[in-house]
């Protein structure tokens, strides 16, 4: 029986992930195709509905549904649950599970750029819906303690009051731009960008209010926004001689994570990361 696996945002035509979730069903020759879903956010639940009856067997959320799909799951499992999105639906029996890859896919992505987690400060910027998951995905990696600003720093604060209870025993507070992030960065062993300052065309002055020159030689930055794949940030951090690791190992693992779960099957990353490139 040929697989369906599906992508349901609204819009969806701009997304990569059927390049690259079709490039790997092919590689590893599993019958089935992934397909885009251009699914208005009043039909949400009918879809679900829909990809249930055509026995599709998972899909992945996107913008602007990732919160609201939850109420059309069976279950949502509690790293999804904290972060407050899913991104990936798995078929199990005749139930629908949420799962959040995202979060996963970055610890994967900075773990094969050679980034150790376990026991690491972070410094992160934003407090939307990627911030929440790279906080919990760095947490449930180990990492120290992640000191969390934003420009609105009500935001950062909520955030931080949010996902502390789900964080273990890595610390996460709170700070302001200026005095206490330059405190930060002096000892952090990474740093991440979770804004969407640095899509498209950064603002003057941004890059400048993060203090990167304060980070200690050898602390990786990486940055969640892979539209351009070297943003203002990862260019500054490549001339200050740290450790640049772009958004895109994010996105390639999440898809690989995600296809993992639904196929039982590694995930043939290089032929992934080729197809969401655009290279092969
Ligand atoms: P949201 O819209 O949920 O959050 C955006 C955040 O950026 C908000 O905290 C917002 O602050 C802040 N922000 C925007 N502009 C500025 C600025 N000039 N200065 C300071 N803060 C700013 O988006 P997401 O969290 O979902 O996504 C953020 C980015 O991460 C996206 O651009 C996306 O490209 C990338 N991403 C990458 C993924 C990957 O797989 N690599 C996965 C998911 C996202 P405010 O609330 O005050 O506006």
């Amino acid at each position: 029986m040929s697989a369906l696996y599906a992508v349901m945002g609204w819009p969806i035509a701009h997304s990569r992930s059927p390049a690259m979730h079709n490039a790997a069903l092919r590689e590893l020759s599993i019958p089935g195709c992934y397909v885009p879903w251009a699914v208005p956010p009043a039909r949400l639940g009918q879809a679900v509905e829909a990809a249930a009856a055509l026995g599709c067997g998972g899909f992945n959320v996107t913008l602007p549904h990732k919160a609201a799909v939850m109420a059309f799951l069976d279950e949502v499992d509690a790293p999804a649950r904290a972060i407050g999105a899913v991104n990936t639906v798995i078929r199990d029996g005749s139930r629908w599970l949420g799962i959040n890859t995202d979060a996963a896919g970055l610890s994967a992505s900075l773990r094969e750029a050679g980034v150790t987690l376990d026991g690491t400060r972070v410094v992160l910027v934003g407090a939307g819906g990627a911030a929440r998951a790279a906080v919990v995905g760095l947490a449930l990696a180990g990492a120290e303690a992640i000191a969390v600003a934003a420009r609105r720093s009500d935001q950062a604060r909520a955030l931080c009051a949010e996902l502390a209870p789900v964080c273990g025993k890595t610390r996460v507070s709170a700070i302001e731009f200026g005095t206490q992030l330059v405190q930060a960065q002096r000892s952090a062993g990474l740093f991440i960008q979770a804004t969407s300052a640095t899509l498209g065309q950064t603002p003057p002055g941004f890059v400048e209010t993060l203090a990167l020159g304060e980070l200690p030689a050898g602390a990786a930055v990486c940055d969640l926004v892979y539209k351009p794949r070297i943003t203002a940030v990862l260019e500054r951090a490549a001339q200050l001689g740290l450790r640049p690791v772009d958004g895109l190992g994010m996105l390639l693992h999440q898809g690989a994570l995600a296809f993992e779960r639904w196929t039982a099957r590694p995930a043939p990353l290089a032929l992934m990361r080729r197809a969401l490139t655009g290279e092969g």
